[in-house]
């Protein structure tokens, strides 16, 4: 996809600060993190979002939301932290290429 943000991060035409990087799966630092740690976990290959996932998707979900604990302890978060997924306008999500938010540390996280 062209013109997606994240895409372009893919692709390196906008800078992004990298945790992690391999054929699938991209980390990122959270241009405004909402925690002193925040990443954000996207696959390569474009899909808007989990409303669009499909069954060829389940490995590439998995394997994000596997990472998401080893990540999280990499970045110091060793008291926990949270996932989010983002779906649609109705969801909050405002980057139209899939991404799951790994964040925490500081004070306690708030009750959703
Ligand atoms: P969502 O609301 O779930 O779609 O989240 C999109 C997230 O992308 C927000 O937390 C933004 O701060 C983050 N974001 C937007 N642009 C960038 C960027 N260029 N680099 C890193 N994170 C970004
Ligand atoms: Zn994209």
């Amino acid at each position: 996809m062209t013109d997606c943000l994240f895409c372009k991060i893919v692709r390196g035409e906008i800078p992004s600060k990298k945790a992690y990087e391999d054929d699938e799966v991209l980390v990122f630092h959270d241009i405004h993190p909402i925690a002193p740690v925040h990443l954000l976990l996207i696959p390569k290959a474009h899909v808007a979002s989990l409303g669009e996932c499909t069954a060829e998707h389940q490995s590439l979900l998995g394997k994000m939301l596997l990472m998401a604990p080893k990540l999280a302890l990499e970045h110091g978060l060793d008291n926990g932290f949270r996932t989010m997924i983002n779906t649609g306008p109705g969801g909050g999500q405002e980057v139209f290429h899939l991404h799951l938010h790994v964040f925490g540390g500081g004070d306690r996280i708030p009750k959703l």
